[in-house]
């Protein structure tokens, strides 16, 4: 099922991996650019427009929940930048200019719920893509409210036993199990599973690096009630489904710090896919399941756990008694 789906979503990914790290090679290390955020704003523009229009090309009506509009390019304040994000979306489609790109990254403008889309975050972690470190291209088919096919793309995440190539492009279709290739190579590297680890001492979590975006203190306290011995490994955007995915990580908890705040479906269709494919589980705090059919927010769910299945129930357990709301 979704063969073609696959492949599109496959080249699409690794073709805006390509541009983004193109543009992270531009950034300079120096103090002062550092506060600079153009790069990323250019990488996540340029990524959209690629995904977009492969999208739009081999699947016309199907409508894309991304991340970004254009509005930021159309500013005659922005015309700098607007070039940049045109010159690396040329360098890899030459028939790219200003227009196109332009109407490419709003063919991501849609909000509302469809019986069947895509959801794109085109650069997943803008802070780690900044600094250098973990970072995602993360692409969901939903259909009837299920993901149903996702490829995530982390240009610098190593992992074992998948050679010396920097970066992996982790794909699942739902029902077919999850698989890793190298972000360069065409091969397949091997299909994954989920790690068979459960005792407290062994267990390790992963969380945010942004203590904004999940509550590292409150991790703390569950993980001391699991009796997890381990620090938290801590990275920016989807890797961290990855590392569930590739039995790398047992946990990954997304705990709300901020009372008001609704989660993203492109910040969790693709990843949510890859662990439950590798034979994991994902929720959100309650154990209720992420409701992707409610438009472009998890509307129904509270932060997120991801795990490898084996420590859900217990997780569950410290959630509770940790008093998480
Ligand atoms: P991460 O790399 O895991 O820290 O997640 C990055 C994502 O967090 C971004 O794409 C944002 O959409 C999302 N985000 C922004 N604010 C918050 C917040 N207050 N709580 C949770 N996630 C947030
Ligand atoms: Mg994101």
């Amino acid at each position: 099922m979704f063969d073609l789906e696959l492949k599109i979503a496959i080249a699409a990914v690794r073709e805006a991996a390509v541009l983004s790290r193109n543009v992270q090679g531009t950034i300079s290390a120096s103090a002062t650019e550092k506060a600079d955020r153009s790069p990323v704003t250019v990488a996540d523009l340029g990524a959209q427009a690629l995904v977009c229009s492969r999208i739009r090309l081999a699947f016309p009506s199907d409508p894309i929940i991304a991340e970004e509009g254009s509005s930021i390019l159309q500013k005659p304040e922005n015309r700098t930048l607007a070039d940049r994000v045109v010159e690396h979306v040329n360098g890899l489609r030459a028939d790219a200019d200003f227009r196109t790109v332009i109407e490419w990254v709003d063919l991501g403008g849609h909000k509302e719920y469809a019986d069947r889309f895509w959801t794109l975050d085109p650069i997943d972690g803008t802070k780690g893509f900044l600094r250098g470190d973990q970072y995602a291209i993360a692409l969901a088919l939903v259909c009837d409210g299920l993901v149903q096919v996702s490829a995530v793309a982390c240009p610098n995440l190593c992992l074992p036993d998948t050679g010396s190539e920097r970066g992996i492009l982790m794909t699942a279709v739902r029902g077919e199990g999850t698989k890793i290739y190298g972000l360069q190579s065409v091969m397949e590297i091997a299909s994954t599973r989920v790690s068979l680890i459960s005792s407290p001492e062994e267990i390790r979590f992963c969380e945010s690096v942004e203590s904004a975006h999940t509550s590292h203190s409150t991790a703390g306290k569950i993980a001391g009630i699991m009796g997890i011995r381990a620090e938290p490994i801590r990275l920016d955007s989807q890797a961290k489904y990855n590392m569930v995915a590739a039995g790398e990580a047992e946990i990954y908890m997304r705990l709300p710090s901020d009372r008001h705040y609704v989660e993203n479906i492109w910040d969790h269709a693709a990843g949510a896919l890859l662990v439950e494919e590798a034979g994991g589980c994902v929720t959100d705090v309650h154990g209720k399941q992420l409701d992707f059919g409610l438009g472009y927010q998890l509307k129904a769910n509270r932060g997120i756990i991801a795990t490898n299945g084996l420590v859900h129930e217990s997780l569950l357990g410290a959630i509770n008694e940790a008093g998480v709301k």
